[in-house]
């Protein structure tokens, strides 16, 4: 199965809502009202026999309006940077040379495809050069034309994203797909702090589980595990007294609050699953299968 996340980044107006929509058919009603906050990232998660493409927006970075809390940027961060293939979305029309300066501002760590929007309102030749032009740029990996709007190529745009996507299991299955983002950004975030706070090899040998997630009337009830592999880590991630535990806790906890408009009642747990990595049924457990 291919399995990816994909950002979409793109002036306003240069038709990424309007992409979006023709990717996703009937299924853009998998994401809750509440991810759709300009703050949340996840747009779509379109899941077919074979695949598994989660699309989101960067409207941070593009569309000043929509400017986001720099906190909330650096919660996100961590999975703007795992994208693993970007869309840079250009109206034919437009200035390419600017939208070109854009997208060298964006040191995108990913593979990148440039789709070219609004074919239907250019002549075949226009776009052509605005291929070459873009062909030729250092992040491009290959150039799409398309029309949002008239789902004109757009298939073959989605192919053209398969191919940049590596194999894998999905990451959002059935029923749960409306709150799986959720859980999945607000476990991102903890293993976010892990990494601020703690040193060498730490990060790497933790994982975090959101086991319980209530929305209560006055708050949101968090439950999540870090599993580690050893005591020694244990210890670690606790601090003398639970000192670090209730730093990392405190942290994650604004930052989960900033992410969900919501007051939040954060429980950490620490459990040692001795070679976790190894282990199917702990993977299988941890939603890693
Ligand atoms: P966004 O700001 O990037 O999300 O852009 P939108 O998806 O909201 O589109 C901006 C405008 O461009 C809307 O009026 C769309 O209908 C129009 N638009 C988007 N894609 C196309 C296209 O392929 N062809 C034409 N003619 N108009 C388009
Ligand atoms: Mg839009």
């Amino acid at each position: 199965m291919k399995v990816g996340f994909v950002s979409i980044f793109g002036k306003p107006n240069a038709g990424k809502s309007t992409l979006l929509n023709a990717l996703m058919g009937e299924k853009l009603a998998i994401v809750s009202p509440k991810v759709q906050t300009t703050r949340h990232r996840i747009k779509g998660i379109l899941t077919e026999a074979g695949y598994q493409v989660i699309f989101s927006d960067t409207p941070g970075i593009i569309e000043p309006k929509y400017k986001l809390h720099e906190r909330m940027m650096q919660a996100v961060k961590s999975s703007l940077e795992d994208a693993d293939l970007a869309l840079l979305l250009v109206d034919v029309q437009d200035n390419w040379e600017e939208n070109d300066q854009i997208f060298n501002s964006l040191h995108l760590g990913s593979p990148a495809i440039v789709v070219l929007n609004k074919t239907d309102r250019a002549a075949n030749s226009k776009v052509e050069e605005a291929m070459a032009f873009f062909a030729s740029k250092p992040y491009c990996k290959k150039t799409v034309a398309i029309s949002a709007l008239k789902k004109s190529n757009t298939r073959a745009l989605l192919d053209a994203v398969l191919e940049f996507l590596p194999g894998g299991e999905p990451f959002f299955e059935g029923e749960d797909l409306t709150d799986l983002p959720t859980k999945f950004f607000v476990g991102e975030m903890i293993r976010e702090k892990i990494f601020l706070l703690y040193g060498d090899e730490i990060p790497y040998q933790a994982t975090v589980l959101v086991q319980e997630f209530k929305e209560k009337t006055t708050l949101t009830k968090i439950r999540a595990d870090i599993i580690v592999q050893r005591e020694t880590q244990k210890g670690i991630i606790l601090g003398e007294g639970g000192k670090m535990i209730r730093k990392l806790g405190t942290e994650a906890r604004k930052d989960i609050e900033a992410f969900i408009g919501r007051q939040v009642f954060l429980e950490l747990f620490v459990k040692v699953r001795p070679k976790w990595r190894d282990n199917d049924t702990f993977l299988k457990e941890y939603g890693y299968q």
